[in-house]
């Protein structure tokens, strides 16, 4: 702990962290971390490297793709058909509106 107070500031190595104030002649965040703390990059990630980076991010191929049994419309397993479910919602909205016309006059 001796060893440490020598080259932390003098804040960091103060006793209790509950009565803990920001210096008045803190003008950055860089005066509130020493410089070793900090970690950069030590050179420029170049386009090249990026792009071979995430080269093997990209779309994977889907093989869960099946048809509808109602309508024939391909769609992913296990998942709602699309097609059959715009249908029924316009069928609902259709049915909510004629009830809301049918209360309101
Ligand atoms: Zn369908």
């Amino acid at each position: 702990m001796f060893a440490a107070a020598t080259f932390l500031p003098t804040f960091l190595t103060a006793p209790s962290p509950s009565s803990w104030t920001l210096p008045a002649s803190l003008q950055s965040l860089l005066e509130l971390f020493p410089p070793f703390v900090l970690a950069v990059p030590k050179k420029k990630t170049s386009h090249s490297r990026k792009a071979m980076r995430s080269a093997n991010k990209g779309l994977k191929d889907k093989h869960n793709i099946v048809h509808c049994p109602a309508c024939g419309s391909a769609k992913l397993a296990h998942h709602l058909c699309s097609n059959c479910y715009s249908q029924l919602s316009r069928g609902w909205k259709a049915e909510q509106r004629q009830s809301a016309e049918g209360v309101s006059p």
